[in-house]
């Protein structure tokens, strides 16, 4: 209790801070909002001009093209910006910070624990004020995610909903037979994890064998079904993308050397694709110190940034392959997810379509297409507005004003 206090306190004064805008009062089940925008973005691929978006009790009541009258509501006019629907990001880790040492945290951090949650919680307002109202968390969050995800849902702190695994499904696991593995894929399920992630081949696998067997891999992504979960590949290597889509994992992530007859058999077979195009290289080039990074790793991931490039044009150009935007943002990434929008387009995908990727598309990936990731009636309220029109200039992303999760505006 103390430390969900103390970390609510934290918060909000980092809010009145940072933000041009406290975070609002809670919202009830009749707070009414109409917000203007001289565009708004569907998130389903749709633009319109002089929108007029009526929310209440925290969901969007109804969607206008000419004034509308609410006499209850408050009136958020956002003059020349556009609206869309908040971002989703399929790919995150919140629970890598940078510790007291200014290294990227480990269990030598000698952190205590009001730190490292106050960090995640950090990362979680970072994330929020850049417009993503919904991510996945796949792996370092632990079972702290669990409670950072409840506290979010309970609006004790800012942030963006929450979906986490909890942990990943990886070399510990590489000798448990399959019948373990199923049990280990239940476990999650029980201790509350919404996904299951886990690691097919490694960066120091790149060309070699898949970690885990066919079997296993057949085992956990099977489990995950069965339990009514998604399951989320860390594959590097052709062969680790072309064994977890045989054995029906339902994403994969990264997938850099995946060849094009894996990523049509991906979209053979409905499996989502997750690349990622610069933000997370990027960001260790940036960051080389807090990652304890040498000149030869620096080349590296300036390779694998080249790579993933190609990797990413050949994905789109690849007929029916679902592609969902994940930013793999970690340590000194958080809130700078809209970059991966601005690669991708770089990298050859339209605005739009990156756009959509996204929201609606993200959102269906997610299970919640009929929930979040488009703005129109029925749907929660998780809106942001930038400066400019994404729809024409990508970089716009990287100018949010205006950020609303569930009805409640935080920025
Ligand atoms: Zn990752």
């Amino acid at each position: 209790m103390r430390l969900a206090l103390l970390v609510t306190m934290i918060v909000a004064i980092l809010a009145g801070v940072a933000g041009t805008s406290a975070p609002r009062a809670q919202v009830t089940a009749d707070s009414a909002f109409v917000i203007h925008a001289a565009t708004m973005l569907d998130g389903r691929g749709g633009s319109t001009r002089n929108a007029y978006v009526v929310v209440r009790g925290g969901r969007i009541e109804r969607v206008a093209t000419s004034p509308v009258s609410v006499p209850d509501a408050r009136v958020i006019e956002l003059g020349s910006a556009t609206l869309l629907p908040g971002i989703i990001d399929a790919h995150v880790h919140p629970g890598w910070y940078v510790d007291r040492n200014g290294k990227r945290n480990s269990q030598d951090s000698g952190d205590s624990p009001v730190q490292a949650v106050l960090a995640r919680a950090g990362n979680l307002y970072a994330t929020l004020m850049a417009g993503v109202t919904t991510i996945q968390s796949v792996g370092g969050g632990g079972l702290q995610d669990i409670d950072l995800r409840d506290a979010v849902a309970r609006g004790w702190i800012p942030g963006p909903r929450i979906l986490t695994s909890i942990t990943q499904i990886g070399r510990a696991h590489m000798s448990m037979s399959a019948d373990s593995l199923r049990i280990s894929v239940r476990e999650l399920k029980a201790h509350g994890a919404d996904i299951i992630k886990l690691i097919a081949s490694s960066e120091s696998a790149l060309l070699s064998e898949a970690s885990f067997s066919d079997e296993q891999l057949s085992a956990i992504c099977g489990e995950a079904k069965a339990q009514g979960m998604r399951s989320l590949v860390h594959a590097i290597s052709a062969q680790s993308v072309r064994a977890a889509t045989l054995a029906g994992c339902t994403q994969i992530e990264h997938g850099r050397f995946a060849t094009d007859a894996e990523l049509r058999l991906m979209a053979e077979r409905g499996t989502i694709f997750d690349p990622q195009v610069c933000l997370v290289f990027q960001n260790y080039i940036d960051n080389a110190g807090a990652y304890n990074f040498t000149d030869s790793s620096l080349a590296d991931y300036k390779a694998r940034m080249a790579a993933a490039s190609e990797a990413f044009g050949r994905a789109i150009r690849t007929p029916g392959l679902k592609i969902v935007f994940g930013t793999d943002a970690v340590a000194l990434a958080h809130g700078r997810n809209a970059e991966e929008l601005v690669c991708r387009v770089k990298s050859g995908q339209s605005p739009m379509e990156a756009i959509v990727s996204a929201t609606s598309a993200g959102a269906a990936v997610l299970g919640l297409g009929d929930k979040i990731g488009t703005i129109a009636a029925g749907y929660d309220a998780d809106l942001i507005a930038v400066d400019g029109d994404p729809s024409r200039d990508i970089a716009a992303m990287r100018r949010v004003v205006f950020v609303m999760r569930s009805g409640r505006q935080y920025r």
